[in-house]
């Protein structure tokens, strides 16, 4: 019988359970480290979850380093045995920021250190992407860099410190003006209103879009090496995108994987010259230009990546054990798409003041039209939106 593990969370499920699926992604996107036990390729842990859950085969079955046994749980269940916060104390709030990476927290603890009733409400992780950045090198003042996931620790404590209260695991799915109040609503029904709203939701990754990805994300196809890569350990990976993620995303696995190819869409890789140095010198990374990603094949594993060399046009079948993706960022304005002005990839357009087209909402950080996409900027773009908000509150008031 496979005892669970003591340190580290044990879930166990099959790559055919949806639910397993889901579980699984919820850890994920709070970024907490989980060990995954197939059971149909361990007759021990089999036995296992059979014992725990009186001879019933129920999957996922999600074992806690305090020895609690979490049978089937939803994603509330989840979120509250890991001790999430996922409701807030009020319901009026003077600002509510939506979005908890460097723009959002750093805004937020501007706010509530001069005493301005503010909410944050992440979905994610804390940090975004900063979170899931490996090492932080180019932050001023970590001389030494910092890894990305101390660094969201450190600014989350900071802005709870000063009284921002911070909600996780709830994602926002409505924002609209009544009565002169910004209401917000969340994925789980929750609703909140606030005199001013900060939007800091950065971007996503872009997506191939080429059949076979939907079977196998989350499986064999990943967005994040620092979350996924030690599921490579001495397997052999593919990292799709040429540009500055791609490379250091890449080295970052040669951690685990025994050999990290890259393929770029273009004829020629956008990433840094000291990135592209660093490559050369791996001898266990290639790069290749000019190659098209067409299909992936597999239901339950990746079986093979169908790529076409652009210049010949030949159609080759690599066989790779997993396939990490990194082609670019989609704004995430889906809540305000028709209600403010965008640019023409969908990025949020300010005034000076940070202010968008929507008297009273607020943008700062990657999402920002103009923006400059690097976690310093992020922070000081969240520093100005707070103090503009701050001056927002005066004149309406004086206004009267
Ligand atoms: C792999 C990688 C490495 C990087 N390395 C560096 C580096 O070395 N140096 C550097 O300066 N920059 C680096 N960056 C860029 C840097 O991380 C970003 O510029 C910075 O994080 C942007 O901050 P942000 O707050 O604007 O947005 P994000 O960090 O993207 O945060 C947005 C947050 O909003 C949340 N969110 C989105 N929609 C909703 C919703 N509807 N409801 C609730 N929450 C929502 C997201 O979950 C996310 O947590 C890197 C980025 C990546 C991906």
């Amino acid at each position: 019988m496979t005892p669970p593990n003591t340190d580290t969370i044990t879930v166990y499920s099959t790559v055919w359970c949806p639910d397993c699926r889901r579980a699984k992604q919820f850890l994920g996107d709070q970024r907490i480290p989980y060990i995954n036990i197939d059971i149909e390729k361990d007759p021990a842990a089999m036995a296992y979850v059979e014992k725990v859950n009186n001879g019933m085969r129920s999957i996922p079955a999600i074992i806690f380093p305090d020895g609690d046994i979490l049978v089937e749980p939803n994603n509330a269940a989840l979120a509250a045995k890991l001790g999430l916060q996922t409701e807030a104390s009020r319901h009026f709030y003077d600002v509510v920021v939506i979005g908890g990476g460097p723009a959002g927290l750093t805004a937020a603890l501007y706010l509530a250190r001069e005493g301005i009733k503010t909410l944050v409400i992440e979905k994610g992780g804390m940090g975004g992407q900063v979170g899931i950045t490996n090492v932080l090198d180019n932050f001023p003042g970590f001389d030494e860099g910092i890894s990305g996931a101390e660094f969201a620790g450190r600014l989350t404590r900071q802005a709870r410190r000063f009284d921002a209260e911070i909600l996780q695991a709830q994602e926002v799915v409505r924002l609209d003006k009544q009565e002169g109040h910004w209401c917000i609503g969340t994925a789980s029904g929750q609703s909140y209103a606030a005199r001013a709203v900060l939007l800091t939701t950065g971007t996503r990754y872009r997506r191939l879009n080429v059949p076979g990805e939907d079977d196998l994300l989350g499986l064999n196809i990943h967005f994040c090496a620092t979350c996924d890569g030690a599921f490579y350990k001495g397997k052999k990976v593919l990292v799709v995108g040429g540009g500055n993620s791609g490379f250091e995303e890449g080295l970052f696995l040669t951690k685990f994987a025994e050999q990290v190819d890259i393929i770029e869409f273009l004829p020629e890789v956008k990433a840094s010259r000291i990135l592209q140095e660093q490559v050369a010198g791996k001898s266990n990374m290639t790069v290749t230009v000019n190659h098209a990603v067409k299909a992936f094949k597999g239901k339950n594993h990746l079986e093979a990546v169908v790529v076409q060399d652009r210049a010949s046009g030949e159609v080759k079948q690599l066989a790779y054990d997993g396939v990490f993706v990194f082609i670019g960022l989609t704004p995430n304005s889906q809540l305000v798409q028709g209600v403010v002005d965008t640019n023409e990839w969908g990025f949020v357009v300010t005034d000076k003041t940070l202010m968008s087209s929507a008297t009273g909402l607020f943008v700062a950080g990657d999402l920002r039209a103009g923006s400059t996409k690097q976690a310093a900027a992020a922070a000081g773009e969240g520093v100005t939106a707070a103090l503009m908000i701050r001056e927002y509150f005066d004149n309406v008031r004086f206004k009267g």
